[in-house]
């Protein structure tokens, strides 16, 4: 893996391959530098769904950030619902990435914390993991998630970059 490459130069090299399709400023995405492939990943995918538009769109950028040591990406898009289905799932692979990446190096890591009451939370490898020695994540990433179809426990399969999807059963939730 070759060594990863400070903010300014990955996120401009972000925001100059996707001209078309992104609209007005290009926010600082305020996450380690770790994280560059996960962005660049989420960014071709969004580029891939809108592809599908029979109309050229402009996305707007408006937040992305690390929130409790998971990558957070807001966007509004004038698309459609299944468009919108796409872009919604290659965020939460993208979010779901970031909770066993390290955001150092970008190698596979798991979710920390610092020691203390109120520990810093941060994902990190096994050879950034100094400062944050409390293991907090015990397997893979995994979710519960709510749309058209039902509620979903959706688990995160690094390797592959896909979910795996349990429905679950609407009469625990009621
Ligand atoms: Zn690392």
């Amino acid at each position: 893996m070759s060594r990863p490459k400070h903010a300014a130069d990955w996120q401009a090299a972000i925001y100059a391959k996707h001209p078309h399709w992104i609209a007005g400023h290009h926010p600082h995405m305020a996450v380690g530098d770790g994280w560059a492939e996960v962005l660049a990943r989420l960014f071709d995918r969004i580029a891939e769904a809108l592809a599908g538009e029979p109309v050229p769109v402009k996305v707007a950028i408006v937040d992305i950030k690390e929130k409790y040591a998971e990558l957070r990406a807001e966007l509004l898009a004038p698309v459609g619902p299944e468009t919108q289905a796409v872009i919604d799932r290659a965020i939460l692979l993208a979010e779901m990435r970031s909770e066993c990446t390290c955001d150092e190096c970008g190698r596979e890591g798991r979710l920390r914390s610092t020691l203390g009451q109120s520990g810093w939370l941060a994902v990190k490898c096994d050879i950034h993991a100094s400062g944050y020695p409390r293991l907090v994540a015990k397997g893979p990433p995994r979710r519960r998630v709510r749309d058209r179809r039902g509620d979903y426990e959706v688990v995160y399969d690094r390797v592959t970059d896909a979910v795996v999807e349990t429905p679950v059963d609407d009469m625990d939730s009621r």
